[in-house]
């Protein structure tokens, strides 16, 4: 997808603050970041959204979501193993729930405390 961004850092045609990569998934800094950690998982493969990329191939929704805690460790968000301090996942669907690009993503969020219920 030629006009999609995500598609387009996978590419290499915009730059990206890589933290982690594997053959199927890039992980990079959000360039606005929300915490003191803000990185975005997402599969190199376009896929629109969560609901997408489940029913598409679960496999990678799979290693998209190990990546997610890979990089939550290598943050220091949390142990391998273990659950402190912690770390939060999100993706968004949608317009109401403020969905800007149509790639699937995984918000990995962490270094600061993180109020529930989300906004
Ligand atoms: P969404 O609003 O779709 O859940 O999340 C999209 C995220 O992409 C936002 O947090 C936004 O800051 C981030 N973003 C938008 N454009 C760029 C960009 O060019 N580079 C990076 N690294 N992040 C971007
Ligand atoms: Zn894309």
């Amino acid at each position: 997808m030629t006009d999609c961004l995500f598609c387009r850092m996978v590419a290499g045609e915009i730059p990206a603050d890589v933290v982690h990569e594997t053959d199927r998934v890039l992980a990079f800094r959000d360039i606005n970041p929300q915490a003191p950690t803000h990185v975005l998982v997402i599969p190199k493969e376009h896929h629109r959204n969560l609901g997408a990329l489940a029913a598409a191939d679960g496999e990678l929704l799979a290693d998209v979501a190990r990546a997610a805690h890979a990089v939550a460790v290598q943050e220091g968000l949390v142990t391998d193993g273990g659950i402190e301090p912690g770390y939060r996942v999100v993706t968004n669907t949608g317009p109401q729930a403020g969905q800007s690009v149509d790639h699937l993503h995984l918000h990995v969020l962490g270094g600061r405390g993180l109020g529930w219920p989300p906004g």
